[in-house]
């Protein structure tokens, strides 16, 4: 059963805070972005600087420096679907590099976390009080689909079989983001509020994991796959823009008159549903198993 996201930084100059200690570090590179401040710019030149010289690194690594690559951005639909070329890029002697796995098993990860996020996303836009919160989980999902297939379309690319591989990041900030919801009362707005921070938790997982992917592919000379890649990281961005953006116009500051009598809802589940995970994760036998030294 999957669960909902979580995400940082709605708030305002905390949001932006935020954004420059995680994974945002790629955000803030983002050129094109209107909403990335000008406090991140200085960060920006000497990050984007060091990444150039380590092309290789998997953290963060952004859309800037994929753009320095002559990468396009903002494909629609129906150039992606029109990118149809079926050949290879794995045609050397690649295959049993350790670079080359570890790619393959980052793109497994991040396919099973789509597909985990997917699952989320209609939970989400349930328990959401505001029709643009609602809409902008209905439109990520359908963003998201999309992405499911540009990465089946990578693992084409590379000559390898989509599959996915377990994320126990991405399982837990949406174990998170279920939790947010039961804990917030239904109808408000600072359920919202703590909705969007959950969400873009998520969205800068997925914006780290693509950052780092986009560098691989570009290291590896998959440059078919950079393409695809580089969309998938400037969709993931622009997501969680957008969700700053619901959070500062109004829903933060609304927040801010919910009364105390909200109505929360689920609350009675959250504890048995605590008290089971508390009883899986703290197995006794397990436990003696793990700690003795014998
Ligand atoms: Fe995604
Ligand atoms: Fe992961
Ligand atoms: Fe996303």
């Amino acid at each position: 059963m999957e669960k909902p996201n979580e995400s940082s930084m709605a708030t305002s100059k905390k949001g932006d805070e935020t954004k420059a200690a995680t994974a945002a570090d790629t955000t803030s590179k983002t050129e094109n972005n209107p909403k990335s401040g000008a406090d991140k710019s200085d960060k920006s030149t000497t990050e984007k600087s060091e990444t150039e010289k380590n092309s290789g690194k998997a953290a963060a690594q952004s859309t800037a420096d994929s753009k320095a690559n002559g990468k396009a951005a903002g494909k629609t639909g129906s150039e992606l679907d029109s990118n149809t070329d079926n050949s290879t890029e794995d045609e050397d002697d690649s295959e049993e590099k350790p670079l080359k796995k570890f790619f393959l098993d980052a793109l497994k990860d991040i396919y099973f976390a789509e597909h985990a996020i997917l699952e989320a996303l209609p939970k989400m836009r349930d328990a959401a009080t505001t029709e643009e919160l609602k809409d902008a989980f209905e439109d990520h999902e359908i963003v998201t689909r999309k992405q499911i297939k540009r990465l089946e379309k990578v693992f084409r690319n590379i000559g390898e079989q989509a599959e996915k591989k377990k994320c126990e990041a991405i399982e837990g900030l949406i174990k998170e983001t279920e939790n947010i919801i039961k804990s917030t009362p239904e109808g408000t707005m600072t359920r919202d509020a703590a909705l969007i921070i959950a969400a873009q938790k998520t969205e800068h997982y997925e914006i780290a994991s693509y950052g780092g992917l986009v560098q691989l592919a570009i290291t590896l000379g998959y440059d078919k796959c950079v393409d695809l890649l580089e969309d998938t990281l400037e969709e993931e961005e622009n997501t969680d823009y957008d969700l700053t953006d619901i959070a500062e116009s109004f829903i933060n500051f609304e927040a801010l008159n919910d009364d105390a009598e909200a109505d929360y809802g689920e609350d009675d589940e959250s504890e048995d549903y605590e008290d089971e995970a508390y009883e899986e994760e703290y197995d006794e036998e397990e436990y003696e198993e793990s700690t003795s030294y014998h």
